[in-house]
């Protein structure tokens, strides 16, 4: 099925689908889970549009090509284009928030960064930025104090905690339009905590956002 963005009913929201922009080791916790540094600069990467699915319809993984792992994540829909934004700016851009899974090829993934390669290869394939529908952003709270988790099969693997973000969502998102510009329609993966780990065809997934919102899913085989 084509994608195109909903909102928590399941309504179309009229925006172009265009692309996914992601920062990897934004929580400490997962730094260390990984052995990774903490980088200077956001690490920035992105998934093209046919990354794109929704998170309620099964979770399709490839499965020759070693481990997939969840990476889930706090999403954010842009209603309008936003280049070199004041935070004021990127806050008013925004449609709303969701939760995404950076679904991750972590075999692959290791063999890139041994290589000094970049992780398209790892991140941006087909179905890898499986989306839930999204909150209109007058309905949220504080986007500093959002707490979500995830659970496979009856056990929580991630819970996560947008205050422990090393770069806040405003800030980020101002920061990402100083490298680029960002799209209206564009969505923004603000990173994953600790707990991430292998998917297998059958778990059951759920998803949740803590007051908001919860999906419950179905990993499959590609
Ligand atoms: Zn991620």
């Amino acid at each position: 099925m084509p994608y195109y963005h909903i909102d928590m009913q399941g309504n179309e929201i009229e925006l172009p689908v265009t692309k996914v922009v992601c920062i990897g080791r934004n929580y400490l916790d997962h730094i260390q889970e990984m052995h990774s540094a903490v980088p200077e600069a956001p690490l920035l990467f992105m998934k093209p549009k046919a990354a794109l699915c929704h998170m309620h319809d099964n979770i399709v993984i490839p499965t020759d090509k070693g481990e997939c792992h969840n990476e889930l994540e706090v999403s954010v829909l842009l209603k309008s284009p936003l280049k070199n934004a004041s935070e004021d700016e990127a806050k008013a851009a925004i449609w709303g928030i969701g939760l995404g899974l950076d679904l991750t090829l972590r075999d692959v993934q290791a063999a890139l960064k041994k290589q000094g390669q970049p992780w398209e290869r790892a991140k941006s394939f087909d179905n890898s930025a499986p989306l839930s529908g999204f909150i209109p952003f007058h309905l949220v709270d504080n986007l500093d104090d959002l707490r979500f988790s995830l659970t496979i099969n009856d056990d929580v693997r991630q819970k996560g905690h947008t205050e422990l973000m090393l770069h806040k969502i405003i800030p980020l998102i101002a920061h990402m339009s100083s490298v680029f510009t960002l799209d209206c329609g564009d969505v923004i993966l603000t990173g994953t905590p600790k707990g991430v780990g292998k998917l297998m065809p059958s778990d059951t997934v759920i998803a949740s956002l803590e007051n908001y919102l919860t999906v419950n899913t179905e990993v499959v085989a590609e």
